[in-house]
């Protein structure tokens, strides 16, 4: 099976109604082709907004959700509560999540289990910090992230592996294409081993850090890069120079 590749655009907490009308005008005149799935992740507050006047071909994903359905968790929101609305994805354990706001592994795996459960497709988000990168224990980091989601999960098809290095994001520093390549590889030959060949094969994984129009051809290019999740580019017109990095 062919993995589509899928571009995200994760605008963290940016924007309000009169930017995200002016970013879903250039996203409609950009002509996308069917071999791309894209999807872009608004604030919370502007999901039921931004689903209402993004085109078909567009898709719209939470930034986070909680590994409960309801109940008294101020300031949460639930899977439930995403698919009420007509949202089908969910970005889960970024590492600002992880490392702002303290996410730990076990608590991502159960939040993308949940919203597993509930229907939602997610986009799990993994990766190194720079002095691990150092310490050379990037495999060991990312395996380890991978290992907690597949303790809860058993079935990948709705999920997306986003490698994002930590050093990478925000920061304008781009892991080059054979650095980025090297993890996915790794990434894709730990699943077949430890989930399975089918899963290895099918499951697309997306690099995240520092992706711009500039350098997403040549990330695109490299065999097991499926894609891309993007911060600071995707609130840009370049957004849509990395939707046709594929080509
Ligand atoms: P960046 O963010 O593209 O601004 O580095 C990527 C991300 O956090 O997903």
């Amino acid at each position: 099976m062919e993995r589509k590749f899928f571009v995200g655009g994760n605008w963290k907490m940016n924007g309000d109604k009169k930017f995200i009308n002016e970013l879903v005008e250039c996203l409609k005149k950009c002509p996308i082709e069917q071999s791309v799935e894209v999807v872009v992740a608004p604030p919370t507050i502007y999901l039921d907004y931004t689903k209402s006047i993004v085109p078909q071909n567009v898709q719209v994903a939470a930034q986070n959700s909680y590994k409960v359905a309801k109940g008294a968790f101020t300031g949460e929101i639930s899977p439930a509560m995403i698919k009420d609305i007509g949202i089908d994805w969910v970005i889960i354990g970024h590492s600002e999540r992880r490392n702002v706001f303290g996410e730990n592994d076990n608590l991502i795996a159960e939040k993308v289990a949940h919203a597993l459960e509930t229907g939602l497709s997610v986009i799990a988000c993994i990766g190194e910090k720079l002095e691990e990168r150092e310490a050379g224990q990037t495999e060991a980091v990312v395996f380890q992230q991978v290992k907690a989601i597949a303790g809860k999960i058993g079935e990948w098809k709705n999920v997306v592996i986003a490698y994002e290095p930590v050093w990478a994001i925000g920061t304008g520093k781009t892991a080059t294409p054979q650095q980025a390549q090297e993890v996915h590889q790794k990434l894709r030959e730990y699943i077949k081993k430890e989930i399975s060949e089918k899963v290895a094969k099918e499951i697309r994984i997306i690099y995240g850090g520092s992706v711009t129009g500039a350098n997403a051809k040549e990330l695109a290019k490299e065999k097991d890069i499926d894609g891309f999740l993007v911060g600071g580019a995707s609130l840009k017109p370049e957004f849509i120079d990395i939707i046709k990095a594929n080509k």
